[in-house]
């Protein structure tokens, strides 16, 4: 699966490509915080929390959507190397933000 699949798949499931409605409705906790931006945001599979960095140099809906594909990336069992999973994350973020 691509990301880009992942992110048609998912925002015909939700009816939206807003990615706030999306963890919303997903059941998804998502956090604004500020922190020393080693890392641009992080999705903790545990809690079901996406936590925002607003120090980090992106903007926080392209943040959000990214973790958001860990979220759905780890929901439907999909294992991959991290680098692989990044890269799925950001091209899921890409197709979801662009509508
Ligand atoms: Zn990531």
């Amino acid at each position: 699966m691509t990301g880009a699949e992942l992110a048609h798949q998912i925002s015909q499931r939700y009816g939206t490509t807003d990615a706030t409605e999306i963890a919303q409705r997903a059941g998804v906790v998502v956090r604004y915080e500020r922190w020393h931006p080693v890392t641009m945001g992080e999705y903790h599979k545990k809690d079901r929390t996406i936590c925002i960095n607003l120090a980090a140099p992106l903007e926080p809906t392209q943040v959000l959507a990214h973790e958001l594909a860990h979220y759905f990336i780890h929901e439907a069992g999909i294992l991959l190397p991290r680098q692989e999973e990044e890269k799925l994350a950001d091209s899921f973020a890409r197709t979801l933000l662009a509508g």
